[in-house]
């Protein structure tokens, strides 16, 4: 708040309350926004009025699925609420070997190993796989569960900017000699909702003798003949090592996964800590995500459908001038610029019925602040074609158009 004063002596609390300040200061700070109901049609009432939820990552409109719902009842009915235990403790039940072995199949990889979150299946991983003495390189734009997971590893950051290769090989021609080399990038990029170049990113990986880690989070049940991610859609499941992803999106559930090579995923039961150290996913978030993967599977007019009406809204607002930052995905950023101007269009949106969300730094690099929107099976196409209408003329209104 303008002008807010904070008193009383210095004590921890202060501090946090002042930090706060700063960052209302700087249009930086985050608030929760309440979803007071969620509606059919990828619709949400927040503050009394109800918005077309352009902000959400169910991309296949599968987390209001009645199917996933009977499924996760039942599971919950038949196995309980709670596993009870660790997996490597009495937490593994034949629940989870099937759910898993389902997983390997659709990633079209020897086995696959279920964490609590994708957030915990990159920490688990990053960390079991390089420690002090081994680099890893990633895209500059990696998710923050990625670098967060190379932090606590010890191992030596190489990053490189965005899906820049020449910088890449600089980094992997002068990496010490010795020690692992991982290379780890997005395959879908969260803020810009581009594509990792993965064909130049597996020759490279080939020349300098590293392997290479793909988070899937936003392609897993996207992109790919079968919806298994972009490795599948480019024919190179057999060059990635590690196979990263996560149900919490496309599947309408929760968990991160890992798939890859048997002793990889026989490995990581035995080196990833957030896998040892943290109760068993939960049985009825496997049932739903065994049933989102059935659905996946028989469905693919669903992943289909979001992609054309994603093509469609790139070409609509690129057309219409707005920056969409080579967007390629069902993710479409509309650049704004300043954190203030981000702000500003997507307050002037939820007015007008739509809610996105602007992201600033250190989410995007400072001066790339916007908004992004993100769509879903779940949307009507006429209420996606009112929804491009009301961003291009919100867009223009705030300027944000080129001529
Ligand atoms: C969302 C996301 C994660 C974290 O997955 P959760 O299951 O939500 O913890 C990891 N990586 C990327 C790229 C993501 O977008």
């Amino acid at each position: 708040m303008e002008g807010q004063q904070i008193q009383g002596p210095a004590t921890p609390l202060r501090e946090l309350a002042e930090e706060l300040a700063d960052l209302e200061a700087r249009d930086l700070r985050r608030q929760l926004t309440e979803v007071e109901e969620v509606l059919p049609g990828g619709r949400v009432r927040v503050g009394g009025k109800v918005l077309l939820n352009l902000s959400g990552n169910d991309y296949l409109g599968l987390a209001q699925d009645p199917r996933l719902a009977a499924a996760a009842a039942e599971a919950a009915a038949r196995w309980g609420t709670g596993a009870g235990a660790s997996r490597l403790v009495a937490g593994h039940f034949r629940l989870h070997r099937e759910v898993e072995e389902k997983l390997a199949a659709f990633k079209g990889t020897e086995a696959a190993v279920i964490f609590s979150t994708g957030y915990m299946a990159n920490l688990g991983a990053i960390t079991a796989l390089v420690g002090p003495g081994d680099t890893v390189f990633g895209d500059r734009l990696n998710h923050a569960s990625i670098y967060d997971g190379i932090r606590l590893s010890g191992a030596r950051l190489a990053r490189f900017p965005h899906r820049d290769l020449n910088v890449l090989e600089k980094l992997l021609r002068e990496a010490p000699p010795r020690g692992r080399r991982l290379i780890i990038t997005d395959s879908v990029f969260s803020v810009d909702g581009d594509l990792a170049p993965l064909r130049e990113l597996v020759a490279l990986k080939e020349r300098y003798g590293a392997w290479l880690m793909v988070d899937e989070a936003h392609a897993t049940g996207v992109l790919g003949p079968c919806g298994a991610g972009l490795a599948e859609a480019l024919g190179l499941t057999a060059q990635v090592e590690v196979h990263m992803g996560t149900f919490s999106k496309a599947l309408g559930a929760l968990g991160g996964y890992v798939a890859g090579d048997r002793r990889l995923i026989d490995y990581l039961h035995n080196r990833a800590r957030s896998f040892i150290y943290s109760t068993a996913l939960l049985p009825p978030v496997l049932g739903a995500i065994d049933c989102a993967l059935e659905i996946v599977a028989k469905e693919p007019e669903r992943r289909r459908r979001l992609l054309a009406e994603a093509g469609v809204f790139r070409q609509e607002l690129t057309a219409a001038g707005l920056d969409t930052l080579g967007s390629e995905t069902q993710i479409v950023p509309v650049l704004a610029g300043s954190n203030r101007a981000a702000l500003d269009f997507a307050q002037a949106l939820r007015e007008a019925g739509l809610l996105a969300v602007a992201l600033r730094p250190p989410t995007v690099p400072p001066g790339q602040a916007r908004v992004r929107f993100s769509l879903s099976a779940a949307h009507a196409p006429e209420a996606l074609a009112q929804a491009r209408g009301t961003i291009i003329r919100v867009g223009r209104e705030l300027g944000l158009a080129k001529a």
